[in-house]
């Protein structure tokens, strides 16, 4: 039967847990009761390595309730990396994954919605927010202007989805395919090519606790997907250092025609704005080729995602 894992990371969640833990309870329960996933479904916390009591929140909600599944990670590893871990445990026991973050911004209902396209045959299924009017201005226009500038870059993402997605057994074991250390989830998923559906949804705001994504982690995390997504930016580079060498030769032209008429000045102030100009671009082109460098040296690494402290399961194996 369609044993169903919903596998929530979570860092430094102990306010929202109370409240997502019988919320995804309830929703399981129902989609048990209707027939539509198996009685030994759940979902698994992961626990990215908090800081506070998120692990003995989870412990304890593994006692009591059998639909809680507890994955402590060995440290903080990131978004992305806890979710990979869960996906990896969860697909071991289970035929399909919900991955929804802890704070319940995402709109809970959605995923019976999931499953039904699920059943319908789809591999993936990407939640859509159809409108953001709880996010800040700020986040709103930084997240728009993130998407259309990773799709301007040639990375197919999917406008307005994070990572609240479905994805089948299969789709999962493809995904762990993709050896890569920088994990850009949302660019990878589309990448497989998978029978997918949209479900759309409204955002709503974190139920308790705070954003874990500050600007300065959200600006990281923007640059990780386009530069591990994309390498436009080589070509961009390239393409001006194209113009500006032409521009060179126009200018190298008018020097020498005005060299032969003869009225040329001491040319101290041009020299001087070519030398700073082309320092600066040349020294700006190394620097963003040097990122690129730089990934390559941290993959070249291979270095393991997380390593796992514990799994709290309900199975005897
Ligand atoms: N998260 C995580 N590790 C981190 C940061 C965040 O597992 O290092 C989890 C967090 O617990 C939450 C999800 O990622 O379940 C999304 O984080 P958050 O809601 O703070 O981000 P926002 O919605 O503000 O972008
Ligand atoms: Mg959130």
């Amino acid at each position: 039967m369609n044993r169903l894992m919903i596998v929530v990371p979570c860092f430094n969640e102990q306010e929202v847990l109370p409240l997502t833990i019988p919320a995804l309870t309830q929703v399981v329960e129902g989609m048990i009761k209707g027939g539509k996933i198996a009685e030994n479904s759940g979902f698994l916390l992961v626990n990215d390595g908090s800081r506070d009591n998120t692990w003995q929140v989870i412990e304890n909600a593994h006692k009591e309730n059998k639909y809680v599944y507890g994955l402590c990670l060995a440290g903080n590893v990131g978004h992305q990396n806890a979710l990979l871990a869960g996906l990896e445990a969860a697909v071991k026991i289970c035929d399909l994954t919900v991955s929804i973050d802890a704070d319940l911004q995402d709109d809970v209902a959605a995923i019976e919605k999931m499953v039904d396209c699920y059943i319908n045959g789809a591999d993936v299924v990407y939640g859509v927010r159809s409108e953001r009017k709880n996010d800040s201005l700020f986040k709103r226009k930084t997240a728009q202007g993130f998407y259309k500038t990773m799709n301007l870059l040639g990375a197919k993402t999917v406008y307005n989805h994070a990572d609240f997605r479905l994805m089948s057994k299969r789709a999962v074991e493809q995904l762990l395919e993709y050896k890569e250390r920088n994990v850009f989830l949302r660019g990878i998923v589309p990448l497989m090519n998978l029978k997918s559906e949209t479900v759309y949804y409204s955002r709503g705001k974190r139920v308790a606790g705070e954003s874990k994504y500050p600007f300065k982690k959200m600006l990281s995390f923007a640059w990780e997907g386009i530069s591990s997504f994309s390498t436009k930016p080589l070509t961009i580079i390239a393409f001006l250092g194209g113009v500006i060498t032409l521009c060179a030769v126009i200018a190298f032209i008018y020097i020498m025609v005005s060299y032969f008429l003869g009225n040329t000045s001491p040319g101290w102030p041009s020299l001087m704005a070519s030398i700073w100009f082309l320092g600066g671009v040349q020294l700006f082109s190394i620097g963003v080729v040097g990122q690129y460098v730089g990934k390559t040296y941290i993959e070249s690494k291979s270095r393991p995602r997380y390593f796992v402290d514990k799994f709290l399961n309900h199975d005897d194996v």
